[in-house]
C-alpha cells in the first residue's frame, strides 16, 4: 500500500526504551517505536518473541519496568494518568475470547460507547447497527456470539473496537485461531479500516495481508526490533541475517 505521507503527521504512539520483564526473563529489552497517524505498521516475529508484550504495554495492559509510552503525545505510562481514559482511546483485539459471551453482538458493540463513553443506548445502537450493517452482519445483531462463526465473531470483535473511534487500533494475529477459509473475511475488514486511515499497530503472521496493507512492517526477535522498513524492503530485501531466517520459514 502506498504511505499516505506518513512522515508528515503526529505520532499516535510513542513507545521508547520499554523494558519488560517477566520474573527472570527479559521480554522486551528497548523498544523504541513511533506509529503516525493513519500508519499500518505490521508486527512479524517468532513465537515468543515479544510481539503480545510489545502491544499489552503499548495499551498498559502491562505493566512497564522502564521507558515510557506516549498515546499523541501524552506520556500514558505516567502512574497518575487514569487508564480507563486511555484504554477508551484505543482499540484492541486478540486471537481469542474478544466477545462476551452473555452479551448479544449489539449489546458487545455497544459496550464501551456506552458506559466509557456514556453515550446513551439509543446512539450507541444506531450508530452499532450502522456499522454491523457495513460488515453485513446486521441480522446478526440480536444473537449471541456463540451462533456467529468465527470469521463473524472476529469481524464483530472489530466492530467493537472501532464503535468508540479510537486514535489507535492494536490488532494482535486475530486471526490465528481461525480456520483458513474464515481468514479472508476479517483481513478483508481491516484491509478496508487501513484504507480509511485508521492507524493500526497489528501483529500477523499473513506476510501477504503484511506485504499488501502496511506501510511498514517492523520484524522482532528476543525483545528488540532488529530491523523495519518498507514492506518491499523488509520482506523483500532483508538486511539482517536474522530477519533473512525468519522469513524463511516462510517461503
Ligand atoms: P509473541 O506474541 O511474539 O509470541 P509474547 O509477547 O507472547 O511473544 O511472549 C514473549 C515472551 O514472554 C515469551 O517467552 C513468553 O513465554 C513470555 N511471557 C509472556 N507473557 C507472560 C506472562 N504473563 N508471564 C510470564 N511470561 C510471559
Ligand atoms: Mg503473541
Amino acid at each position: 500500500m502506498t504511505s499516505p505521507g506518513t512522515e508528515l503527521e503526529p505520532a499516535v504512539l510513542s513507545m521508547r526504551g520499554i523494558h519488560k520483564s517477566f520474573g527472570d526473563v527479559e521480554v522486551l529489552r528497548g523498544i523504541d517505536l513511533d506509529v503516525r497517524r493513519h500508519e499500518v505498521v505490521a508486527l512479524i516475529g517468532a513465537s515468543g518473541s515479544g510481539k503480545s508484550t510489545l502491544l499489552r504495554t503499548a495499551n498498559l495492559l502491562e505493566t512497564i519496568d522502564d521507558g515510557q509510552v506516549f498515546l499523541s503525545g501524552t506520556d500514558i505510562s505516567d502512574p497518575r494518568v487514569k487508564l480507563d481514559a486511555v484504554r477508551a482511546r484505543i482499540g484492541v483485539v486478540f486471537q481469542h475470547y474478544n466477545l462476551f459471551p452473555h452479551l448479544s453482538v449489539l449489546g458487545n458493540v455497544t459496550l464501551a460507547s456506552r458506559t466509557v463513553h456514556r453515550r446513551g443506548k439509543a446512539a450507541a445502537e444506531k450508530h452499532a447497527l450502522e456499522l454491523l450493517d457495513q460488515i453485513g452482519l446486521a441480522d446478526k445483531a440480536r444473537e449471541f456470539p456463540d451462533r456467529l462463526s468465527g470469521g463473524q465473531q472476529q469481524r464483530v470483535a472489530i466492530v467493537r473496537a472501532i464503535a468508540t473511534d479510537p486514535e489507535l487500533l492494536l490488532l494482535d494475529e486475530i486471526t490465528s485461531a481461525l480456520d483458513p477459509e474464515l481468514v479472508g473475511e476479517v483481513l478483508e475488514l481491516v484491509r478496508t479500516l487501513a484504507q480509511g486511515g485508521s492507524t493500526i499497530v497489528m501483529a500477523t503472521h499473513e506476510m501477504a495481508f503484511a506485504r499488501d496493507v502496511a506501510h511498514r512492517v517492523v520484524f522482532l526477535d528476543g525483545g528488540l526490533i532488529v530491523e523495519q522498513g518498507s514492506p518491499e524492503q523488509l520482506l523483500g530485501h532483508p538486511e539482517q541475517e536474522r530477519t533473512r531466517e525468519f522469513l524463511a520459514r516462510f517461503t
